[in-house]
């Protein structure tokens, strides 16, 4: 079954020729997002120039019961932008402008296609900074951004995208237009819409403008790399040096696997003679950065780092931070199937599930790579394996289960960044419990009584 030609005639009449394509080979290439094993061909692809598209798309498609899968740039690791057969994937990458820089105010007003990487190079070009940097930033999307709160390098002491968004642009699944929220530090003016939009993963409403906040660029920062030899010693590390009241900007963390991986890949002199390495940055007022510098160098030491190696310059810091943005790349070139998870718990658990991940890797005989933001506690523990293989994708998926039990008995949750989407779907209902699910249905049926906008992610 296909779309209905009255329905592509429409939505051609409504974004023009060139911004609707149905051609499988035109397809293809949307039938995917960054999550391993997961392929479904769209109905039709719209690119969206303005928010009167997506709201005349939407009543289209509400009139209709079309499902609709709003997409950035594709890059989701739970599978939120994966179609649905015969949907309308609508995708926002020509809503790419940055409207307005508000330096009294400390705002940026972009629409949802402006890649994160654009919005943190406009910020520093106008003095500013915006902090949440996604991984996958040079492409991501702020729109996806926003949609599944992502979290980045910076996490633990900046916060993730929703502490910058502070207002938004949405169309309702009926094609009305709400504004909610706005550039006042204080409101409380009624429910706060903007944070449910927030991490909203496209079934709410579809995101068409974005205000950020920004914040005054740090005067200095400087990048430290500290190898151990067993894990437990870096995790011992974060511990102590959050238990010392120090927050460093960067705590990133990287096993044995990942380290000769990225060395490989991006041949940035990673040592390689170790089992795990911690990329730390703090950055701030010179003589705090320094004095912050010098304490966690003492507590790498003391908790058994066999090297410490301060960037000379902004060249090599900024070289060993694409080093650890490259992990998930780096990994991907291994094996044909790379799965990467996102189990998350509290600080002070981190050498307990690391080891724990270890161990599920061993009983299950599978190839993990273990790295992640480990200052937040959020680990990505990252298969390598072949989808063809049935029988090891099983033992992935039993390995699964055991992490994720794992993370919510010590204390954390199924996904720290990458949302529930489809990957997660069967673990929501028992970690939110009865009364989050039946409140989570409720609202979603009010803002979308037809169920068009991304039925059957989240939750059926
Ligand atoms: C190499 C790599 C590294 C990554 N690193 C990180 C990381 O460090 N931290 C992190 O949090 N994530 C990370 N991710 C995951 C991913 O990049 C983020 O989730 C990102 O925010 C997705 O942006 P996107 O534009 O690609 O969105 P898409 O993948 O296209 O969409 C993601 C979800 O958002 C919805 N959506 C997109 N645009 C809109 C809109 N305008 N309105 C409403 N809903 C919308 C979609 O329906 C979907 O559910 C990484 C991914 C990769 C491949």
């Amino acid at each position: 079954m296909q779309l209905a030609q009255s329905i592509i005639a429409d939505l051609r009449r409504i974004v023009g020729e060139k911004n609707v394509r149905t051609s499988a080979e035109d397809l293809i290439p949307y039938s995917f997002d960054g999550t391993a094993a997961l392929q479904q061909m769209p109905g039709c692809v719209v690119f969206s120039e303005s928010t009167v598209h997506v709201s005349e798309v939407l009543r289209v498609a509400n009139a209709t019961r079309t499902p609709v899968v709003t997409r950035g740039s594709g890059t989701g690791l739970s599978g939120g932008s994966l179609p649905l057969a015969n949907c309308i994937v609508l995708c926002t990458v020509k809503m790419d402008r940055i409207l307005e820089v508000d330096r009294a105010n400390l705002t940026m007003l972009v629409e949802p296609g402006v890649t994160t990487i654009q919005i943190a190079d406009t910020a520093t070009a106008n003095g500013l900074f915006y902090p949440p940097d996604p991984g996958s930033m040079k492409i991501s999307t702020i729109g996806g951004n926003v949609a599944e709160n992502s979290g980045g390098l910076r996490g633990l002491k900046y916060g993730v995208t929703r502490n910058y968004v502070m207002g938004l642009e949405v169309v309702l699944p009926d094609g009305e237009v709400m504004w909610t929220g706005n550039k006042c530090v204080k409101d409380v003016a009624g429910y706060s819409m903007r944070d449910l939009f927030i991490g909203s993963e496209g079934t709410l409403g579809v995101i068409t403008k974005v205000l950020l906040r920004l914040i005054p660029k740090p005067a200095a920062k400087r990048t430290m790399v500290a190898t151990f030899d067993q894990m437990d010693k870096a995790a011992q590390t974060v511990s102590a040096i959050i238990a010392a009241q120090i927050i460093p900007c960067t705590l990133e963390f990287l096993d044995r696997t990942t380290i000769h991986c990225v060395e490989d890949f991006a041949k940035v002199g990673l040592p390689l003679n170790c089992e795990a390495l911690l990329l730390m940055e703090t950055d701030g007022h010179p003589a705090v950065v320094a004095e912050e510098a010098a304490e966690m160098e003492r507590i790498a030491r003391e908790n058994g780092s066999m090297e410490v190696r301060v960037a000379k310059d902004d060249a090599e810091a900024a070289r060993l931070a694409t080093a650890r943005r490259s992990a998930f790349s780096a990994l991907a070139r291994v094996a044909p199937t790379t799965i990467l998870e996102d189990a998350t718990v509290p600080r002070s658990e981190l050498a307990k599930m690391i080891r724990f991940v270890e161990n599920v890797a061993k009983k299950y005989k599978l190839r993990i790579g273990t790295f992640g933001h480990m200052g937040d506690g959020n680990l990505h523990p990252t298969f390598l394996t072949d989808e063809r293989n049935k029988e090891e994708m099983h033992r992935v998926e039993e390995a699964f289960k055991e992490i994720f039990a794992e993370a919510v008995r010590l204390g954390g949750t199924i996904t720290g960044e990458h949302g529930i989407g489809v990957a997660k779907k069967s673990f929501l209902p028992d970690f939110v419990g009865k009364a989050q699910l039946r409140v989570m249905r409720e609202l979603r049926r009010v803002l979308d009584p037809n169920g068009i906008l991304n039925p059957g992610k989240m939750f059926d």
